[in-house]
């Protein structure tokens, strides 16, 4: 530990905000080009999302084999994975695993959340401040603090007078919650509540799902990988890791070029079907038509088809109407949720469905929920109400660039990078998987590791020029984001209102945030920079 006294802060030739999948890679990558760095993490475990959020039935919608690091084959090549799709614990115990294996924990400093970054103009250096207190200096200053880490904590009026218990999906207790028994009101019906409902539910004496948006849910087909599939993969890894590399999501699936609106009525169920009852999974889906995000009729099949099988699924006609998604959310512009036994969970005679659209929670009473129609009885409250995504952990750091300006002043419209990755006007700090890039509409993992390699090598590169500060300038800035927008506006997605564009909050800045045109084309885009001698960027 860096002795807070220190007139002189300890120095680093990196420091690293965040232990996620993606602080974990970018020390490993660190050290590997013989920086001194330290990765400076808020909670008390690496893990990032997989420390956080333990909810039950928490796991990845990225199969396994695909969402997890692809750098070292003898990393992949040791580890089973349970399940296609594995649960939080075992992803939790993977990035554990990692840690160890590349004895990574002496340069991870857990319990301890970065407040403030200052660039020194003169010197070069950040300088960076603890809620502790403490004072650290470096020349490299690599945000890994994530996109979805920022809990949005409810505010409902009267929750402190709440007699029963409440927890949130992304601050879950480490022991576990025990619902036996218990009236349980489940707020939030994202990919999170979605999750977590049907485990819930078969716990619970009664679960209340309160519901102010439907949004769409397809199956994951989660299913156990024997040993053959577990070889079978292992024998040719590289090749599904290229073949992830050349998907517009960085994974390994089938994707149909075919137009739904060039087949017919019978082939484009038959799409659809295969991909809900056999291939599973949300990027499946979205991948059943090449233009079911650009062209709104293909998407209305596809929100059609799924509409169909909810009312299929769901017994009771007003509750199944109500799960169907409106025509305001086109499918697939907010993350699709994909789940086991969602739908399903609603025919069980222990679960209501509750519309807080038409009849909002107006306060928390000491036992329930108070809507504008009527009060609901329960002993626990479970928050699953998402979070202040992609912007809210940088912005809750104080960062000042160049002459002290500040990065929530130049964020206040929305966040501007050049490439997903740099900020002009904040010289040598780097985003990974920023907004701008592919980032959460990918493989996350992969586009983490597209990030802090490429970076690597571009630190080499400013090396051997004898260059120390490197800088996004703001007309290459400005290009990029006035392109990220140009892409977005050639899809559907900014039509729904998603925690994508900033929707999920009020006063939020609407800007779509994440790069639309897929991991080939970005990576094009930053190998091209890169060829010429890191366009856009200035280093001295
Ligand atoms: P995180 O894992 O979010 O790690 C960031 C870390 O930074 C956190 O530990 C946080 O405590 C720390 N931190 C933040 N601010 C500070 C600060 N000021 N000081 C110190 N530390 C700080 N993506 C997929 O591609 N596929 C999936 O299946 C998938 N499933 C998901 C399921 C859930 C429940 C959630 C919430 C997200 C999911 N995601 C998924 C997105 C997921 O966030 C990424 O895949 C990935 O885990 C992000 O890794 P990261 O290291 O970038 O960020
Ligand atoms: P989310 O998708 O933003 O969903 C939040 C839910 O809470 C929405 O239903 C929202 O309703 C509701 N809500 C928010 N504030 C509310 C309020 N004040 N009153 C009533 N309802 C409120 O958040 P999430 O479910 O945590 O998921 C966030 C992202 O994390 C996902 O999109 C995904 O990328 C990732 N994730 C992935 C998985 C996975 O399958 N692997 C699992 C969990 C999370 P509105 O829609 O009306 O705003």
């Amino acid at each position: 530990m860096t002795d807070k006294t220190t007139p002189n802060p300890e120095f680093f030739d990196m420091l690293i905000v965040g232990a996620g999948f993606a602080g974990l890679y970018q020390l490993y990558k660190a050290r590997q080009m013989g920086f001194k760095a330290r990765v400076l993490e808020a909670g008390d475990g690496v893990g990032g999302t997989w420390f956080w959020n333990r909810y039950p039935g928490a796991r990845c919608d990225v199969e396994s084999l695909d969402y997890s690091y692809s750098f070292s084959n003898e990393l992949q090549q040791e580890w089973d994975w349970s399940q296609r799709y594995a649960p939080q614990a075992e992803i939790l115990s993977y990035i554990n695993h990692v840690a160890d294996k590349f004895g990574l924990r002496e340069d991870i400093q857990l319990n301890t959340r970065v407040t403030a970054a200052t660039f020194d103009n003169e010197r070069g250096r950040w300088s960076v401040m603890t809620k502790g207190g403490e004072m650290l200096d470096c020349e490299y200053l690599v945000m890994a603090t994530g996109c979805l880490s920022i809990p949005q904590i409810p505010r409902f009026k009267g929750l402190d007078d709440f007699k029963g218990k409440w927890y949130m999906s992304a601050d879950w207790p480490k022991e576990g919650v025990d619902f036996g028994g218990k009236r349980v009101g489940l707020i939030g019906t994202g990919s999170s509540g979605v999750q977590m409902t049907p485990l819930i539910a078969a716990q619970a004496a009664h679960l209340t799902v309160f519901q102010r948006t439907a949004n769409f849910s397809v199956p994951a087909q989660n299913e156990p990988l024997d040993r053959a599939t577990l070889d079978e993969v292992k024998a040719s890894y590289g090749k599904r890791r290229a073949l992830g590399r050349e998907a517009v999501t960085g994974q390994y699936l089938s994707a149909n070029d075919k137009s739904a609106l060039e087949v017919t009525p019978e082939e484009r169920i038959a799409e659809f079907e295969y991909r809900w009852r056999g291939a599973g999974g949300g990027f499946r889906m979205l991948r059943a038509f090449s233009d079911l995000m650009r062209n709104p009729q293909a998407n209305l099949y596809a929100a059609e088809f799924v509409r169909t099988k909810i009312r299929g699924i769901v017994k009771d006609p007003l509750t199944a109407e109500l799960l169907c998604p409106k025509d305001d959310l086109p499918f697939g512009t907010k993350r699709l949720c994909v789940d086991t036994d969602y739908y399903e969970t609603f025919n069980r005679e222990n679960v209501a469905l509750v519309d807080i659209k038409a009849s909002p929670i107006t306060e928390v009473i000491a036992n329930g929920v108070r809507t504008q129609g009527k009060d609901y009885e329960l002993d626990v409250l479970v928050f699953a109400t998402g979070f202040d995504a992609m912007t809210g952990a940088l912005m809750a750091i104080d960062i000042r660039g160049t002459s002290g300006v500040s990065l929530r002043d130049k964020w206040a419209a929305g966040p501007v990078t050049y490439l997903g990755i740099a900020i002009s006007g904040f010289p040598n700090l780097f985003v990974i998987a920023g907004p701008g890039s592919p980032s959460v509409l990918s493989n996350m993992v992969h586009s983490i590791e597209t990030h802090v390699d490429w970076l690597g090598e571009f630190l080499r590169h400013a090396h051997k020029k004898g260059a120390r500060r490197i800088e996004a300038t703001q007309a290459s800035e400005e290009q990029w984001v006035r392109h990220v927008n140009d892409i977005a506006n050639q899809t559907l997605y900014p039509v729904g209102n998603s925690w994508y564009l900033g929707g999920n909050m009020e006063g939020k800045p609407r800007v779509f945030m994440p790069y639309v045109a897929g991991v080939p084309a970005y990576r094009k885009k930053i190998e091209d920079v890169a060829s010429k001698d890191y366009e856009g960027f200035v280093c001295e």
